[in-house]
């Protein structure tokens, strides 16, 4: 700041940025819901600021749309701000994290040096990468599926899970061919794809939404979770 800065030639483009970090303290208020950089904002090490914002949309877009078509469960929307605020508050403490590293302290010099050994073993490389490319986000998972970015699969037949996701609904995995979890899925016909393919070695069926978290892995009953998720099947309360 305050530092003269020679520039020779032409610039193509000039901005300004800093490590200007702050995160809003709720996500919705009323009718107005933030998202992206109007949400959070800190240091752009790591270059995590337009993946975090795409995923708030992706997160919020499939909400919002049941809410305005009167077919979303009761809570549904405060689920984004649940879900996604945390994921940044996360992204703030290691945007903060890489400024301290990178602030050459001498004093600091033994714990940058223990920090670029770490570094060298394969877990805290997994560690970071998942953690700075976003794809260790998860949702209050525990020992299934649940919560967690469903795995790009290829199906015999459907191809990559990837491209199920275009038509924006919710994806049931049948990966076991269970006539059960389709007499089920048929209670939400024309609000849910369910697609069938059996790749090896894969898990059982997977309810995913359409931002591609795993909303059901089998661990409870599918009705239950279709319902919480998606709202009351054709027929059942609130039609
Ligand atoms: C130097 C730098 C490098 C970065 N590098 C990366 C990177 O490598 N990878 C990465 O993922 N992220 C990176 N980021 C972060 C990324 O650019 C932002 O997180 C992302 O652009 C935020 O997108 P957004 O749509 O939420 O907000 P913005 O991009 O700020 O878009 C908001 C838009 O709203 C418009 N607007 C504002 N007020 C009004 C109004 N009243 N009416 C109408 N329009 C309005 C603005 O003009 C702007 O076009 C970087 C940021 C910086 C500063």
């Amino acid at each position: 700041m305050g530092r003269p800065i020679e520039i020779t030639g032409r610039p193509a483009w000039m901005t300004r940025f800093t490590d200007n970090t702050r995160l809003a303290g709720d996500y919705r208020e009323g009718r107005v819901l933030l998202a992206g950089d109007a949400a959070h904002v800190h240091s752009p090490f790591g270059g995590q600021g337009l993946n975090l914002g795409l995923q708030d949309a992706a997160n919020l877009g499939w909400k919002l749309a049941a809410t305005l078509a009167g077919r979303a469960p009761g809570g549904l929307i405060d689920t984004y701000a649940a879900e996604r605020r945390p994921v940044a508050a996360r992204v703030l403490h290691n945007t903060r994290a890489q400024i301290a590293l990178m602030n050459p302290v001498p004093e600091r010099t033994p714990l940058y040096e223990l920090f670029a050994e770490l570094m060298d073993l394969d877990q805290v490389n997994r560690f970071l990468a998942e953690m700075i490319s976003g794809v260790g986000v998860h949702y209050g998972a525990g020992r299934t599926l649940t919560g967690h970015f469903v795995p790009d699969l290829t199906l015999e037949g459907p191809g990559r899970v990837r491209d199920l996701f275009a038509a924006g609904r919710p994806v049931l995995l049948d990966l076991t061919d269970d006539p059960a979890v389709r007499k089920t899925a048929a209670g939400w016909a024309g609000r849910l794809d369910v697609v069938t393919g059996s790749p090896a070695g894969t898990p059982g069926p997977l309810l995913v939404r359409p931002d591609g978290y795993v909303a059901w892995a089998g661990e409870r009953n599918l009705e239950e979770a279709l319902t919480e998720w998606f709202g009351p099947p054709y027929g059942g309360a609130g039609k």
